[in-house]
């Protein structure tokens, strides 16, 4: 039988050619690490849902940054587990805070990258990320007040940045606050601190792990009333416009996996950098299926970022950062 084929895919498929005309790739300076410091302990604690992640005491700050530094990953994402918490979350924001010293010292002892997630749910003890008032416990559509909340996210991201952060990421889906955050750091003198916006993150069931690395699960109700409903896809442009108008400097997508189409529709409308976040969840299935011998870790893993980049993202922020730095 003679068969003419007008094309033939497979040529470019063969040893010598792939890597050539590979479209897309993942070095380990595309990717954040996140950090977790914790000022309630003074040895490391391991995080089980999250195998190989580990609050680390402020003392050890240095050491687990220099740890991530010499895998090739450059750039870390700071979370703070505060000594006490309150109704207000004021230790989010103060200066002896436990994200204020262990910035201090790793910018001052290390090259790494800064960036700190400014949100308040670690700090308060209702668990949610902004000012929360007595009605809420019985009308839970009431939990987070948006305004008054964006004062508290300013005093917050000006004391990361006095403190030593190189880049605030502001997670709390408060309306405003990348214009509240800009406005305030641009009046205290940080024009030069960009702004990554958590511009779409969706209220997803892919955090449960970080919530116990972070010790940050609301004591009642959920945060479906701030953070984006996953049916929607629209609604994200226009959370992303917004941020976009407001001065943010990097768009981010979160989770990552699950919302690849987002990523790439923030990547085709914007004109700014894309973050994907490969949370706790997608983090820890893979490590789940992988224990048990069902997908090989390392391989599922890569694959997995390799995606993120594809669908448009140009930094990725993932646990599996320092695993998989060398053999990128
Ligand atoms: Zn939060």
């Amino acid at each position: 039988m003679n068969i003419e084929l007008t094309d033939r895919p497979r040529r470019l498929r063969r040893d010598g050619i792939r890597s050539l005309v590979s479209e897309t790739s993942v070095t380990a300076q595309d990717l954040v690490a996140p950090v977790f410091i914790d000022a309630t302990t003074t040895t490391r604690t391991p995080i089980e849902s999250m195998p190989g992640h580990e609050r680390v005491p402020i003392e050890d700050a240095v050491t687990r940054v220099e740890e991530i530094r010499e895998t090739g990953v450059e750039a870390v994402m700071v979370f703070g587990i505060p000594a006490e918490k309150d109704e207000r979350g004021s230790r989010a924001w103060a200066s002896d805070g436990v994200v204020q010293q262990a910035v201090r010292r790793i910018t001052a002892e290390t090259d790494a990258y800064v960036i700190t997630d400014v949100c308040l749910c670690e700090y308060t003890t209702h668990g949610h990320c902004g000012v929360v008032e007595s009605d809420a416990a019985t009308d839970p559509t009431l939990t987070v007040k948006n305004d008054k909340t964006l004062e508290l996210l300013i005093k917050t991201a000006v004391s990361h940045v006095e403190a030593g952060a190189e880049m605030v990421a502001p997670s709390s889906m408060t309306d405003g606050m990348i214009t509240a955050i800009r406005t305030a750091l641009d009046e205290t003198g940080h024009t030069d601190i960009p702004i990554m916006s958590y511009a779409a993150k969706y209220e997803s069931a892919f955090y449960g792990p970080f919530r116990d690395a972070a010790d940050g699960a609301p004591a009642f109700g959920d945060r479906r009333h701030y953070q984006m409903d996953p049916a929607n896809s629209q609604e994200a442009k226009r959370e992303v416009r917004l941020d976009v108008e407001a001065g943010a400097d990097v768009l981010m997508v979160k989770p990552a996996l699950a919302y690849l189409d987002i990523v790439n529709t923030v990547s085709s409308n914007f004109d700014r950098p894309v973050a994907a976040y490969n949370v706790s969840g997608e983090y820890a299935m893979v490590h789940a299926a992988a224990d048990r011998g069902w997908v090989d870790l390392e391989a599922t893993a890569v694959e997995s970022l390799i995606a993120m980049k594809r669908a448009g993202a140009d930094l990725i922020i993932t646990y599996f950062a320092e695993k998989l730095a060398n053999q990128l």
